[in-house]
């Protein structure tokens, strides 16, 4: 029997490390389609913040400073407390983790650094097809 092989992805937002198979993968990038949306969005947030880079963004901005100071100069901020920004939500602990296997079939097989490029056809062949990755 074949053993499946593993290449080793490190999802591009939650940072989690986890197997795709040579027939599960697909260029993936994220561990998840939640992952893959979120980081979409956030995608879409750091377009704005660079707008907000800009000559005409950068004085909307200001706009809104001027506003916001305005308004808090009349009423005091809450005091809130500064607990934001921790991250307890992922955290490894899964020891069956310890076989790897493909995320996204499950199978377990063998870890390569890159898979090899024999064994595809049509644009895979292409010689210059490597550049995109
Ligand atoms: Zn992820
Ligand atoms: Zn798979």
């Amino acid at each position: 029997m074949k053993i499946p092989l593993l290449k080793t992805i490190v999802c591009r937002r939650c940072g989690q490390i986890f197997y795709v198979c040579h027939q599960c993968w697909r260029g993936q990038a994220y561990c998840s389609d939640q992952c893959r949306d979120i980081a979409q969005l956030e995608a879409h947030c750091i377009a704005q913040q660079k707008y907000r880079q800009t000559e005409k963004g950068k004085q909307a901005h200001r706009e809104q400073e001027r506003n916001r100071r305005l308004r808090n100069s009349k009423k005091n901020v809450d005091d809130t407390p500064s607990t934001q920004g921790i991250d307890h939500d992922i955290i490894l602990d899964n020891p069956r983790l310890t076989i790897p296997c493909c995320h996204f079939c499950g199978r377990e097989g063998e870890i390569v650094d890159h898979f090899p490029r024999r064994g595809y056809g049509g644009r895979y062949s292409d010689p210059h097809f490597h550049h995109f990755l």
